[in-house]
């Protein structure tokens, strides 16, 4: 097709007006999926049949089938059973292929969802997807079913308004981003490549400029357990990793004191988190306890490699037991848990970021800012191709209540369709 036609944005609007019913509803489906880690087969295979039913081409893989352990980038995953790791991947070809001449295009989003703790200090019930006054309430909503959605329905809606791409565009739904990364990195390993890839994220329609780096490690503390009556006479677990702890967090504020440096996060206050997400341990009020593990995530910044943090994680270790009577003897055993990921950057000045900008500013009259984040998200995998993160708008990932507000979920599939016609081309159909 030569040039768009002028009434472009208007045909998608009113075609995603026509499906938003249908896309919500959708969307709702997708959050009453509790798909945590290790339990996301049931979406995978229910996205794979709705990516069949529009006839996409559907790959359907687990982490078992591919060859991670020989890949440099694969993060450690625990007990987490490989084959019960679920990836799809779902093509649109261009159909008259003599005649293509677009760009493709990876449209990527993650189906895992995190923990939603305890049920009743939730306004609803976390997987039961309630709407009310225009948001959608539910664990995963916002991280990233929303924007999961957006990318299937600004397809839809390119075919509802009488259009094809001109180029050949992978949907991917992926599973292990809050935890490792692995499913990005599977469908790289098993050869998907494309010309830019867009990965809708909530950024609240920003643009994800640069963002840290993360790595998972847990501290197994060991302790010498006695009655609590003679406890001078053992050590406690929990105490020897309270020290740790302590120690860890005076390294991330020493991180943070340097972090001004930084070229992109100088401006950010503390741009290094420290986390301690799960500890467990003990097993006798009356007994000092004679394990304790600690999981922990701390972040790094660009400029930085996971190799080095961890790296710097090993030397505050040794330090902190260095300084202890019983861990100087005793050390605790590191375990690396879960990501090591790196820090990334989206170069400014790309083609792909450009045409995003312009359907950004169709769609919301004014122009796409930027934003640091220093959480990590799966671009920074697709290498040697523009790769952006931008979606809707919400409140709470990984907190109670979190939710979406569905008409960024409409403007953000309106903004991705806009994006794909420019990026891919259409024809009409
Ligand atoms: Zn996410």
């Amino acid at each position: 097709m030569k040039g768009r036609p002028n009434d472009l944005a208007e045909r998608l609007r009113e075609a995603i007006d026509r499906n938003f019913e249908d896309q919500v509803t959708f969307l709702g489906r997708m959050v009453q999926f509790p798909s945590l880690r290790g339990r996301e087969q049931a979406i995978q295979q229910w996205l794979a049949k709705q990516f069949s039913e529009r006839g996409y081409k559907v790959d359907q893989f687990s982490l078992a089938d591919i060859d991670l352990a020989s890949h440099p980038k694969a993060a450690p995953m625990d007990d987490i059973p490989l084959e019960g790791s679920h990836q799809v991947v779902a093509t649109y070809e261009p159909q008259d292929k003599g005649q293509v001449k677009g760009r493709s295009l990876i449209l990527q989003g993650h189906i895992d969802v995190v923990p939603e703790g305890p049920a009743e200090l939730w306004s609803s019930p976390p997987f039961a997807a309630v709407i009310k006054d225009g948001w959608m309430m539910g664990r995963g909503a916002q991280d990233m079913k929303a924007g999961v959605s957006a990318m299937i329905f600004a397809l839809d809606a390119i075919r509802t308004a009488g259009f094809a791409p001109d180029g050949r565009i992978h949907l991917q739904t992926v599973t292990e981003e809050e935890s490792t990364g692995n499913g990005a990195l599977s469908t790289i390993i098993r050869g998907y490549r494309a010309d830019a890839c867009l990965i809708p994220e909530p950024t609240a329609n920003t643009l994800s400029r640069a963002q840290v780096g993360a790595i998972w490690f847990r501290l197994r503390v060991r302790g010498t357990p006695v009655h609590v009556a003679y406890s001078e006479t053992g050590t406690s677990a929990i105490l020897s990793a309270m020290h740790l702890v302590r120690a860890f967090q005076d390294y991330t504020k020493a991180l943070n004191a340097r972090a001004v440096e930084n070229a992109w996060f100088g401006e950010v206050k503390s741009p290094i988190k420290f986390n301690v997400g799960i500890i467990k341990g003990g097993d006798w009020a009356s007994s000092t306890p004679a394990w304790c593990d600690v999981d922990c995530r701390i972040g790094l910044l660009p400029g930085e490699t996971p190799e080095q943090a961890m790296r710097g994680i090993e030397q505050c270790l040794a330090d902190a037991q260095a300084a202890d009577e019983f861990l100087r003897d005793n050390p605790a055993e590191l375990i690396w848990s879960g990501f090591q990921a790196d820090p990334s950057v989206c170069e400014p000045g790309s083609e792909a970021e450009a045409v995003l900008a312009a359907a950004h500013q169709s769609v919301f009259g004014k122009p796409m800012e930027d934003r640091l984040s220093t959480a990590v998200n799966d671009t920074r995998y697709y290498k040697g191709m523009p790769a952006l993160c931008y979606g809707p708008s919400g409140i709470g990932p990984h907190a109670f209540d979190e939710r979406v507000e569905l008409e960024s979920v409409r403007n953000t599939t309106l903004a991705i369709a806009l994006f794909v016609a420019e990026w891919c081309g259409l024809r009409e159909l």
